[in-house]
């Protein structure tokens, strides 16, 4: 795989049930990707995380309940967000850009173009794209009714627009199980799904955590696009990211989608 998305949860950057960044899990993503970037790989990495980190810079420890409270928060943990992989890349000398991007931006030919185009530009200059759902313009992510984390979905249309060869999603799991595993002792790991139907959409459960986000429903609605565009997608834990090379070298870790 040449072209790589990856998109890492909230659960993976927060601890757990708290809003306090997990420094070392962004320190190892940052030295993995700026390692894959130096063997010649195009990368892009979609991160959640604006919500908790902004929570944690306004001193708040519930996440706010209406809509454009959270859409302020967001924005306030956007840039603090920004700001430390920025830092973090920095150590390995890699430039980083921001991408606010809606899940709609397929649906405009002329945005679809635009987007695309910053892209390819982005990575012709090695660049890291960042990208994460523009919280002033759609409430995608953030509308309880609607589901969570769609910055799931997000990456999957990412993968799409720029044609990548895989999308590598971390989260706080080891992949895609018969149940939700938290609740179901007995819960089984998936290896490989090939096909996404109603019956398999039912054993994903609601969220893990409360700073979490999708849970499982919007990782599969992912899956689903990714699989019809003839793309691959591999869920694995993203606590420790080295499992990114794991997953790059074909080895058997979380769940491959294709
Ligand atoms: P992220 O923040 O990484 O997007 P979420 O907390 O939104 O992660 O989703 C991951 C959670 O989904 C897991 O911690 C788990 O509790 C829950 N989950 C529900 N159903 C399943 C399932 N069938 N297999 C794996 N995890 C599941």
């Amino acid at each position: 795989a040449k072209r790589i998305v990856i998109k890492i949860g909230t659960s993976s950057l927060l601890y757990q049930n708290t809003s306090q960044l997990n420094l070392r899990a962004i320190e190892r993503l940052a030295f993995v990707l700026s390692d894959l970037k130096n063997q010649g790989k195009e990368v892009v990495l979609v991160s959640s995380g604006a919500i908790g980190v902004g929570m944690g810079k306004l001193g708040l420890t519930k996440r706010p309940e209406t809509i454009p409270a959270q859409q302020a928060v967001a924005s306030v943990g956007q840039g603090e967000l920004l700001g430390i992989y920025e830092r973090e890349f920095q150590n390995y000398g890699k430039s980083v850009a921001q991408m606010l991007l809606t899940r709609d931006v397929l649906v405009y030919p002329q945005s679809k173009k635009n987007v695309f185009n910053a892209f390819q530009e982005l990575l012709k200059l090695n660049v890291i794209p960042i990208v994460n759902e523009n919280d002033t313009v759609s409430v995608d992510e953030l509308d309880h009714k609607t589901k969570f984390g769609d910055n799931d979905q997000l990456s999957a249309v990412v993968a799409d627009l720029i044609n990548a060869d895989l999308l590598i999603m971390l989260s706080d799991i080891d992949g895609f199980y018969s149940s939700n595993p938290l609740t179901d002792p007995n819960a089984e790991l998936y290896h490989t799904v090939t096909s996404i139907d109603s019956s398999i959409i039912q054993s994903a459960g609601g969220r893990g955590t409360k700073f979490g986000t999708g849970g499982m429903v919007t990782k599969l609605k992912a899956a689903k696009r990714i699989l019809s565009n003839n793309q691959k997608m591999v869920l694995a834990n993203g606590e420790n990211p080295r499992i990114i090379y794991n997953i790059l070298a074909g080895e058997p870790v979380g769940t491959l989608f294709e």
